[in-house]
Parts: structure tokens; C-alpha cells; sequence
């Protein structure tokens, strides 16, 4: 199938861009990277009146440092993020994720903001946003303003972002180095959405795991965040039945979607089996 009609438009300029959302609110869609965006077109699951392709907006390229954090602007590759030394070294729980991120050809084109935005349940990029608790850059032509990462995934594909406002930027918080990351999923192949996937922190302390948080996603409609984790801590003589406990308590807080990839009870235990695999992980780096 062909795409839908639309009007296209490449401003030269963050505020032509800005405006041009403004003036077709409720019709108007970003295209960054196109990844997502053109199937949709294509396959006429989508039908925008205008493009605004933002391609042109060098400011909102690179990848730097702000603060504690490390900032991703919105025409930032998967790929560059994958390739970055300043993400390797501050955010590694990005980098260790953005390795089951879609195939090569993807990641070249598919921008990182472009995947918040989307907010596909079984992506890898939302979950990390969340556990980490970034920070999200959203500019509309009368202002700017953050929001929370776990403030910003409403639904499925459902976030806080106006239709007018565009996301400029992401700021992760760069890891303490005390701080300890587990990144896993289930997916059929390597690089294709996760089934179901974990992203785990915990600080190491007087030879003890603590602070443990944990996100599951791709069961949920958006990637949940633990809340049963706060008294949890892992010690190198935590037994594995403490570990599967744990995992399980957790799992126990899904409500998982009920399609092809799984029945819900599957899905729990699915991830229950990747949580128990980080906290042994944990309990192996706990004696630091
Ligand atoms: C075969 C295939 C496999 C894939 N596998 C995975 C995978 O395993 N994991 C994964 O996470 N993703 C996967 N993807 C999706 C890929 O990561 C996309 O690139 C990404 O989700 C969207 O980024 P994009 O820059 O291409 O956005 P686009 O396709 O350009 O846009 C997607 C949506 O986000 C909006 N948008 C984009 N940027 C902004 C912005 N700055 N401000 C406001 N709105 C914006 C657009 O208007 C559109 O609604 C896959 C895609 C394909 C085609």
C-alpha cells in the first residue's frame, strides 16, 4: 500500500517547527527518524495532514554532558547512542539496552527520543527512561518544560506530550559508582521487541545490594515500575529461594496483556525467570 496524502514540511529552524505544530494541532506529526512512522503511513494505520520533518534542526543533534546527567538530543540515532563513550561511561544501563534495540538498518535511521515518544509498550528505551527516572524536554511554540520519565508513559502509545510539543531532548542521570544495572528480555529474535523485559538498579553498600528498583515491560500497557522493592537487599549469602522469592513478589504486581506472545500467567512467570536471573547477578557483585 501507498502512504495517505499529507502536506510535507522541512523547516530550517526549531521555531518554524514549533510554529508549524502549532498551526496544525491535532494533525500534524514529527518525523524524525521514520522507523516507525512510514510503516504506519504505509500500511494507512495513521493518516497526519502534515508531516514536519525535523531532520534539518542541527540543534537538536549530539550527545553531551549536563550536570550529573548525559543529555540525548532528539535527532540522535540509536546507533550513535549504542557507539557513544559519554553513554558507556555515565548511563551503562542505556547502553546494555540499546543492544536488543530492532537491527542495524533501524538503529542507523531510528532516533532514541523518537522511541519515547512512540511509547511502544515492548520497547527498550521507555523502561530505561522510567528505571533511571530521566528527565524529558518537551518545546512548544509558547514555552518550554520537563517532565518525569515516570510521569510521562500515560498508556499504550499514550504519553504526556501535548499535540503541539515536540521532544527536544532526554537527560538520563548519569550512575553513582556505587550503582549496579541489570538489563534482559525475552524476544523471539535477537533485536525484534521484547515479549516481556526487566531493567534492574541497586546500590552496593557494606557488601550488600539495597536500594533495588525494578521496571518490567513489554507485558504492560506501559512499563511498570516495582513497588514492592523498597525492602528488598541482596547479600552474597541470600539464598537462591530469597532470590526466586523476590522475583516472584515482584511478577505478582503484572497485569499482563493477553495476545499471540503469551498468556498473562506465562508472561509473569517469564518475568519472574529474568528478575531472578539479575538478582543472582547482584548477589554475585554484592561482596564490593
Ligand atoms: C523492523 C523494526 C524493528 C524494530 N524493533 C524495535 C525494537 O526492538 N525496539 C524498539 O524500541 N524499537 C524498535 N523499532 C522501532 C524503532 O526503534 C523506531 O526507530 C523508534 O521507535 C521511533 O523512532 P523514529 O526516530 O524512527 O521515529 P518516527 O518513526 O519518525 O516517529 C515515531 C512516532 O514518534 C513521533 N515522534 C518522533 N520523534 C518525535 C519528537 N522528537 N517529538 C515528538 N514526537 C516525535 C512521530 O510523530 C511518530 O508518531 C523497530 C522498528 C522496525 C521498523
Amino acid at each position: 500500500m501507498k502512504a495517505p496524502r499529507f502536506l510535507y514540511r522541512r523547516p530550517d529552524a526549531l521555531e518554524e517547527a514549533l510554529a508549524l505544530l502549532a498551526e496544525h494541532a491535532g494533525e500534524a506529526q514529527v518525523l524524525a527518524g521514520g522507523q516507525s512512522l512510514m510503516p504506519t503511513l504505509n500500511m494507512r494505520l495513521s493518516s497526519p495532514g502534515v508531516l514536519v520533518d525535523i531532520n534539518r534542526l542541527v540543534q537538536l543533534q549530539g550527545i553531551a554532558k549536563r550536570g550529573d546527567g548525559i543529555r540525548v538530543g532528539a535527532l540522535v540515532r540509536h546507533r550513535e547512542v549504542a557507539e557513544s563513550g559519554l553513554i558507556a561511561s555515565h548511563v551503562p544501563l542505556v547502553a546494555s539496552a540499546m543492544v536488543h534495540v530492532a537491527h542495524m538498518a533501524v538503529r542507523n535511521r531510528g532516533t532514541t527520543c523518537g522511541s519515547l515518544a512512540l511509547a511502544d509498550p515492548a520497547a527498550e528505551m521507555p523502561a530505561v527512561a522510567v528505571l533511571l527516572n530521566a528527565t524529558i524536554h518537551l518545546n512548544s511554540r509558547v514555552g518550554a518544560r520537563d517532565v518525569a520519565a515516570r510521569d510521562f508513559f500515560q498508556d499504550l502509545y499514550t504519553t504526556d506530550r501535548g499535540d503541539e510539543e515536540m521532544i527536544t531532548g532526554v537527560t538520563f542521570p548519569g550512575a553513582a559508582g556505587d550503582e549496579c544495572f541489570h538489563f534482559q528480555e525475552l524476544s523471539r529474535r535477537h533485536g525484534d521487541f521484547a515479549i516481556v523485559g526487566i531493567a534492574v538498579k541497586g546500590q552496593a553498600r557494606s557488601g550488600r545490594i539495597g536500594n533495588i528498583e525494578a521496571v518490567v515491560f513489554g507485558s504492560e500497557p506501559t512499563p511498570l515500575l516495582s513497588s514492592v522493592t523498597s525492602d528488598m537487599s541482596i547479600a552474597p549469602h541470600t539464598p537462591d529461594a530469597a532470590l526466586a522469592d523476590m522475583a516472584h513478589a515482584i511478577a505478582a504486581e503484572l497485569d499482563p496483556i493477553d495476545n499471540h506472545q503469551g498468556r498473562p500467567e506465562t508472561k509473569r512467570r517469564q518475568a519472574a525467570e529474568l528478575l531472578r536471573r539479575a538478582f543472582a547477578e547482584f548477589r554475585a557483585a554484592a561482596n564490593v
